[in-house]
């Protein structure tokens, strides 16, 4: 059995919390906060409240029905976990 824990690389951009890029290449003009979702940087926050902006929106523009409380870089986040199969899929073993 193979019980290696595996370590992706995926990008993550502390700025809007979007995948695939960081935040120097981020096209995006407002932060997003990683922790309530709000139109401002994480390290500003304020709200009780947790929601993960990249799940709220998935579900958002695609009816999907993600939990979306919970952290942006929660390792159980759907969309987080999608990008890792993504990845897989991409990824020349
Ligand atoms: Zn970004
Ligand atoms: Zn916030
Ligand atoms: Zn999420």
């Amino acid at each position: 059995m193979n019980q290696v824990r595996e370590f992706f690389h995926i990008k993550r951009c502390n700025k809007c919390q979007g995948f695939r890029h960081l935040a120097k290449d981020c096209p995006s003009n407002r932060p997003s906060c990683g922790s309530c979702a709000g139109h401002h940087p994480t390290r500003k926050c304020r709200s009780h409240q947790v929601v993960c902006i990249n799940c709220a929106m998935h579900k958002q523009f695609h009816g999907t029905r993600f939990p979306a409380y919970h952290h942006t870089s929660d390792r159980g986040c759907s969309c987080y976990l999608g990008e890792v199969a993504l990845y897989k899929e991409t990824r020349d073993y």
